[in-house]
């Protein structure tokens, strides 16, 4: 039922006893134990314009708990403090001491400490991330690193760790623009290239604990290296230290993109490159799982701007119907919301007890 709530936003007690199937002894049982816990707020009431007619209202009581969200890059800490419905109400980016495992450790339970009271604590990263344990990570250079076990150790929070793309694929899905949808494909480009899944309203979680990788999907086989074996899949295009290591005088990203906008060709020709290449991505995607949405994000998101029509022509080539059918959802981002997935992760943990 909060969940529900969580998701849909504020509903009139007849509708959710209806779509949760509930009778209304059982409604009303749960809505007063709800309340009792500090967790909804009942009373507000609105016109419903189907009747006319006055209803209460149940709303999540999101101050009633606060969650702390922990992004971890290989040289940056970025946290976020979240409400109960996932709305960041706080936020602190600092730069790491060092990769070592202690150090982060350390890092993160000083700024946990800055927040007293929290209900739970979420971390997210690049990397293999299995019941809490980092398997793998190798910007950090970590391998089997019981992250989530010594941080509720020495935080006192119960702490929840996952993959970064797992967590904002998630996140979407309950809070962001993902939220009701019942088939999802979020693909983050950036520093990585990922994918998530919401299939039959799930996140698809691997065998093997690890994140669905559409990005190595092969586009062109004379293309970049992906650095993970391979020539020319769309990571190797999409990537932004591949991008940037085909232009002259390793510029920064942003250098990059003032380039393209400037009509330098070079640039240009290696954007329009990408961009085709994820095109391809999304219409593999939409041909994979004919989702109601794919959703478009992350710091690389200038890619985007930059060669829509080429990033479409890329999907028209690639995907089988018409590409009319696919509702591309492009989500402007900044990178404190990989920090509010890794609270919204915490979230999860404490309402469902999944980690
Ligand atoms: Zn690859």
């Amino acid at each position: 039922m909060l969940l529900e709530l969580l998701v849909h936003g504020a509903r009139p007690r007849s509708e959710l006893a209806d779509r949760l199937r509930l009778s209304r002894p059982t409604l009303s049982r749960v809505t007063k134990a709800l309340v009792a816990q500090g967790l909804l707020v009942e009373g507000a009431t609105e016109l419903r314009s189907t009747t006319g007619r006055p209803s209460e209202l149940l709303h999540v009581h999101g101050a009633s708990h606060r969650f702390l969200g922990v992004k971890l890059t290989g040289d940056r800490l970025f946290a976020a403090v979240t409400d109960l419905t996932a709305t960041v109400v706080d936020s602190v980016e600092q730069p790491l001491p060092n990769r070592d495992p202690d150090e982060v450790i350390a890092a993160i339970t000083e700024v946990s400490a800055g927040f007293p009271g929290l209900t739970g604590l979420g971390v997210v990263l690049g990397g293999v991330v299995r019941a809490g344990r980092v398997v793998r990570a190798g910007f950090l250079d970590w391998t089997d690193v019981p992250l989530g076990p010594r941080l509720t150790e020495t935080t006192g929070v119960p702490t929840a760790v996952d993959n970064d793309v797992q967590a904002l694929t998630a996140a979407e899905h309950w809070f962001g623009a993902g939220a009701g949808t019942t088939s999802m494909v979020v693909v983050t480009i950036g520093a990585g290239v990922g994918t998530g899944l919401i299939v039959d309203g799930r996140l698809v979680e691997g065998s093997h604990g690890l994140p669905p990788r559409l990005g190595h999907i092969l586009v062109d086989s004379t293309g970049p290296h992906c650095g993970y074996g391979h020539r020319g899949c769309a990571a190797g295009f999409l990537m932004t230290h591949v991008i940037l290591r085909q232009l002259d005088g390793s510029p920064t990203y942003d250098e990059a993109v003032a380039r393209v906008r400037a009509g330098n060709k070079q640039a240009r020709d290696v954007f329009e490159r990408s961009g085709y290449a994820l095109g391809v991505l999304i219409g593999t995607a939409a041909n994979f799982l004919d989702p109601q949405k794919i959703l478009l994000t992350g710091e690389g998101l200038p890619l985007y701007e930059l060669t829509t029509p080429t990033v479409h022509k890329g999907i028209e080539d690639t995907y089988e119907d018409d590409p009319t059918l696919i509702d591309l959802d492009v989500q402007p981002f900044d990178f404190g919301e990989w920090a509010r997935s890794a609270a919204a992760l915490a979230i999860r943990k404490t309402i469902t007890g999944a980690a």
